[in-house]
Protein backbone atom coordinates (compact mmCIF):
# COMPACT_ATOMS: atom_id res chain seq x y z
CA UNK A 1 0.00 0.00 0.00
CA UNK A 2 2.33 2.66 -1.24
CA UNK A 3 3.36 3.98 -4.49
CA UNK A 4 6.82 1.93 -4.54
CA UNK A 5 4.74 -1.19 -4.34
CA UNK A 6 2.80 0.35 -6.95
CA UNK A 7 5.70 -0.03 -9.45
CA UNK A 8 6.73 3.72 -9.74
CA UNK A 9 10.20 4.06 -10.27
CA UNK A 10 12.59 6.52 -8.09
CA UNK A 11 12.25 10.15 -10.10
CA UNK A 12 8.26 9.87 -9.52
CA UNK A 13 8.62 8.57 -6.11
CA UNK A 14 10.22 12.16 -5.16
CA UNK A 15 8.12 14.07 -7.29
CA UNK A 16 5.08 12.28 -5.39
CA UNK A 17 7.10 12.93 -1.97
CA UNK A 18 7.73 16.50 -3.28
CA UNK A 19 3.98 16.51 -3.83
CA UNK A 20 3.12 15.46 0.03
CA UNK A 21 1.09 12.23 -1.25
CA UNK A 22 1.75 10.17 1.37
CA UNK A 23 -0.47 6.98 0.42
CA UNK A 24 -1.91 5.92 -3.25
CA UNK A 25 -5.85 6.12 -3.59
CA UNK A 26 -7.69 3.51 -3.94
CA UNK A 27 -8.19 4.44 -7.96
CA UNK A 28 -4.60 5.02 -7.96
CA UNK A 29 -3.63 1.43 -6.27
CA UNK A 30 -6.02 0.30 -8.75
CA UNK A 31 -5.41 1.86 -12.36
CA UNK A 32 -1.25 1.85 -11.79
CA UNK A 33 -0.52 -1.45 -11.71
CA UNK A 34 -3.14 -1.57 -15.06
CA UNK A 35 -2.14 0.61 -17.23
CA UNK A 36 1.69 -0.39 -16.58
CA UNK A 37 0.81 -3.80 -17.53
CA UNK A 38 -0.67 -2.47 -20.80
CA UNK A 39 -3.96 -3.34 -19.65
CA UNK A 40 -7.34 -0.73 -21.32
CA UNK A 41 -9.21 0.54 -18.04
CA UNK A 42 -12.82 1.99 -17.84
CA UNK A 43 -12.47 4.24 -14.71
CA UNK A 44 -15.68 5.33 -13.11
CA UNK A 45 -14.19 8.05 -10.83
CA UNK A 46 -15.26 11.88 -10.17
CA UNK A 47 -13.40 14.84 -9.75
CA UNK A 48 -11.23 14.67 -6.14
CA UNK A 49 -11.14 11.24 -6.45
CA UNK A 50 -7.15 11.48 -7.93
CA UNK A 51 -7.86 10.40 -11.05
CA UNK A 52 -5.39 12.46 -12.70
CA UNK A 53 -2.22 10.91 -11.35
CA UNK A 54 -3.93 7.13 -11.89
CA UNK A 55 -3.08 7.66 -15.51
CA UNK A 56 0.19 10.58 -15.18
CA UNK A 57 1.88 8.57 -12.99
CA UNK A 58 1.84 5.07 -14.92
CA UNK A 59 2.17 6.81 -18.48
CA UNK A 60 5.04 8.77 -16.88
CA UNK A 61 6.88 5.57 -15.46
CA UNK A 62 6.37 3.81 -18.98
CA UNK A 63 8.62 6.69 -20.39
CA UNK A 64 10.91 6.44 -17.58
CA UNK A 65 11.68 2.58 -18.71
CA UNK A 66 11.64 3.54 -22.16
CA UNK A 67 15.23 3.39 -23.11
CA UNK A 68 14.60 4.16 -26.89
CA UNK A 69 14.78 7.81 -28.61
CA UNK A 70 11.51 9.12 -28.37
CA UNK A 71 9.23 8.73 -31.72
CA UNK A 72 8.72 11.51 -33.95
CA UNK A 73 5.18 12.27 -32.80
CA UNK A 74 3.37 12.26 -29.67
CA UNK A 75 2.86 9.01 -28.21
CA UNK A 76 0.49 9.98 -25.61
CA UNK A 77 -3.06 11.61 -26.58
CA UNK A 78 -5.20 12.81 -23.81
CA UNK A 79 -9.00 14.44 -25.26
CA UNK A 80 -10.58 16.42 -22.49
CA UNK A 81 -13.26 18.33 -22.72
CA UNK A 82 -12.30 22.27 -21.44
CA UNK A 83 -9.52 24.20 -22.02
CA UNK A 84 -9.48 24.76 -18.10
CA UNK A 85 -8.86 20.76 -17.43
CA UNK A 86 -6.69 20.56 -20.42
CA UNK A 87 -4.26 23.04 -18.51
CA UNK A 88 -4.68 21.08 -15.46
CA UNK A 89 -3.66 17.93 -16.84
CA UNK A 90 -0.56 19.42 -18.62
CA UNK A 91 0.19 20.49 -15.33
CA UNK A 92 0.14 17.40 -13.58
CA UNK A 93 2.08 15.62 -16.04
CA UNK A 94 4.63 18.54 -15.45
CA UNK A 95 4.84 18.41 -12.03
CA UNK A 96 4.87 14.30 -11.23
CA UNK A 97 7.45 14.68 -14.56
CA UNK A 98 9.89 17.40 -13.17
CA UNK A 99 12.50 14.73 -12.57
CA UNK A 100 12.21 12.99 -15.54
CA UNK A 101 12.96 16.22 -17.74
CA UNK A 102 13.55 16.77 -20.59
CA UNK A 103 12.97 13.11 -21.43
CA UNK A 104 9.20 13.87 -21.78
CA UNK A 105 7.41 17.04 -23.47
CA UNK A 106 4.01 17.63 -22.75
CA UNK A 107 1.73 20.21 -24.06
CA UNK A 108 -2.01 21.31 -23.80
CA UNK A 109 -3.28 22.11 -26.73
CA UNK A 110 -7.62 23.91 -26.63
CA UNK A 111 -9.75 25.99 -28.75
CA UNK A 112 -10.31 29.78 -27.82
CA UNK A 113 -6.68 31.21 -28.38
CA UNK A 114 -4.91 31.66 -31.35
CA UNK A 115 -3.93 28.35 -32.96
CA UNK A 116 -0.67 29.47 -34.29
CA UNK A 117 1.95 29.24 -31.00
CA UNK A 118 0.07 25.97 -30.57
CA UNK A 119 1.20 24.67 -33.86
CA UNK A 120 4.78 25.58 -32.83
CA UNK A 121 4.37 24.00 -29.35
CA UNK A 122 3.30 20.95 -30.29
CA UNK A 123 6.39 20.45 -32.49
CA UNK A 124 8.69 17.52 -31.08
CA UNK A 125 5.38 16.83 -27.80
CA UNK A 126 5.64 13.03 -26.48
CA UNK A 127 2.12 14.31 -24.66
CA UNK A 128 -0.69 15.90 -26.42
CA UNK A 129 -3.38 16.92 -23.62
CA UNK A 130 -6.05 18.30 -26.02
CA UNK A 131 -9.89 19.82 -26.02
CA UNK A 132 -11.58 17.46 -29.64
CA UNK A 133 -12.21 20.68 -31.86
CA UNK A 134 -8.47 21.97 -31.34
CA UNK A 135 -6.87 18.84 -32.24
CA UNK A 136 -8.90 18.32 -35.22
CA UNK A 137 -7.76 21.74 -36.43
CA UNK A 138 -4.37 21.54 -35.72
CA UNK A 139 -4.40 18.13 -37.45
CA UNK A 140 -6.02 19.70 -40.30
CA UNK A 141 -3.17 22.34 -40.39
CA UNK A 142 -0.78 19.15 -40.11
CA UNK A 143 0.81 20.72 -37.32
CA UNK A 144 1.19 17.10 -35.96
CA UNK A 145 -0.43 13.41 -36.62
CA UNK A 146 -1.58 10.88 -34.65
CA UNK A 147 0.06 7.79 -36.13
CA UNK A 148 2.46 7.35 -33.60
CA UNK A 149 -0.25 7.30 -30.58
CA UNK A 150 0.53 4.68 -28.18
CA UNK A 151 -1.80 5.25 -25.20
CA UNK A 152 -5.39 7.09 -25.46
CA UNK A 153 -6.78 8.87 -22.59
CA UNK A 154 -10.10 10.21 -22.59
CA UNK A 155 -10.38 12.36 -19.60
CA UNK A 156 -14.29 13.08 -18.60
CA UNK A 157 -15.62 11.10 -21.43
CA UNK A 158 -19.31 11.87 -20.30
CA UNK A 159 -18.78 15.43 -20.19
CA UNK A 160 -17.24 15.57 -23.57
CA UNK A 161 -20.03 13.92 -24.38
CA UNK A 162 -22.54 16.29 -22.75
CA UNK A 163 -20.32 19.50 -24.41
CA UNK A 164 -21.08 17.86 -27.73
CA UNK A 165 -17.68 16.51 -28.87
CA UNK A 166 -19.52 13.38 -29.66
CA UNK A 167 -18.62 13.99 -33.81
CA UNK A 168 -15.47 15.25 -33.46
CA UNK A 169 -14.17 12.17 -31.05
CA UNK A 170 -15.60 9.89 -33.91
CA UNK A 171 -12.94 11.38 -36.33
CA UNK A 172 -10.43 11.58 -33.94
CA UNK A 173 -10.42 7.47 -33.33
CA UNK A 174 -10.68 7.01 -36.97
CA UNK A 175 -7.24 9.03 -37.34
CA UNK A 176 -5.55 6.52 -34.04
CA UNK A 177 -3.67 3.82 -34.79
CA UNK A 178 -5.46 0.18 -33.77
CA UNK A 179 -2.99 -1.21 -32.21
CA UNK A 180 -3.09 1.02 -29.04
CA UNK A 181 -3.95 1.16 -25.35
CA UNK A 182 -7.02 3.18 -24.24
CA UNK A 183 -7.92 4.67 -20.73
CA UNK A 184 -11.42 5.92 -20.35
CA UNK A 185 -12.30 7.99 -17.25
CA UNK A 186 -15.74 9.18 -16.78
CA UNK A 187 -18.02 10.41 -13.79
CA UNK A 188 -20.90 8.02 -15.36
CA UNK A 189 -21.67 5.03 -17.14
CA UNK A 190 -24.62 5.64 -19.51
CA UNK A 191 -25.21 4.35 -22.87
CA UNK A 192 -22.89 6.31 -24.86
CA UNK A 193 -20.11 5.91 -22.23
CA UNK A 194 -21.40 1.88 -22.52
CA UNK A 195 -20.64 2.47 -26.49
CA UNK A 196 -17.71 3.61 -26.78
CA UNK A 197 -16.44 1.52 -23.70
CA UNK A 198 -17.71 -1.33 -26.26
CA UNK A 199 -16.10 0.00 -29.63
CA UNK A 200 -12.46 1.42 -28.25
CA UNK A 201 -11.39 -0.63 -25.46
CA UNK A 202 -10.05 -4.35 -25.52
CA UNK A 203 -10.68 -6.65 -22.20
CA UNK A 204 -10.64 -3.43 -20.09
CA UNK A 205 -9.63 -3.24 -16.37
CA UNK A 206 -12.93 -1.40 -14.71
CA UNK A 207 -11.81 0.34 -11.54
CA UNK A 208 -14.57 2.25 -9.47
CA UNK A 209 -14.64 4.80 -6.98
P1 LIG B 1 -8.16 14.69 -9.18
O1 LIG B 1 -9.27 13.76 -8.74
O2 LIG B 1 -7.25 14.04 -10.15
O3 LIG B 1 -8.69 16.01 -9.65
O4 LIG B 1 -7.24 14.99 -7.89
C1 LIG B 1 -7.76 15.62 -6.73
C2 LIG B 1 -6.68 16.19 -5.84
O5 LIG B 1 -6.04 15.18 -5.07
C3 LIG B 1 -5.55 16.92 -6.54
O6 LIG B 1 -5.36 18.15 -5.91
C4 LIG B 1 -4.34 16.02 -6.37
O7 LIG B 1 -3.15 16.77 -6.28
C5 LIG B 1 -4.63 15.32 -5.07
N1 LIG B 1 -4.06 13.96 -4.95
C6 LIG B 1 -4.05 13.01 -5.92
N2 LIG B 1 -3.54 11.86 -5.45
C7 LIG B 1 -3.21 12.07 -4.16
C8 LIG B 1 -2.66 11.24 -3.12
N3 LIG B 1 -2.35 9.97 -3.34
N4 LIG B 1 -2.48 11.80 -1.90
C9 LIG B 1 -2.83 13.09 -1.67
N5 LIG B 1 -3.34 13.92 -2.60
C10 LIG B 1 -3.56 13.42 -3.83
Amino acid sequence: NSFASLGLSEPLLKAIEEQQYTRPYPIQQDAVPAILQGKDILGIAKTGSGKTASFVLPILELFHRTKTVSSRFASVLVLVPTRELAVQVAEVFQTLGTHLFPKVKTVAVYGGVSINPQMIAVHGADIVVATPGRLLDLLDQRALRLSDVEILVLDEADKMLELGFADEMDKLFDLLPEKRQTVLFSATLGDAIQQINATLLRNPVTVEV
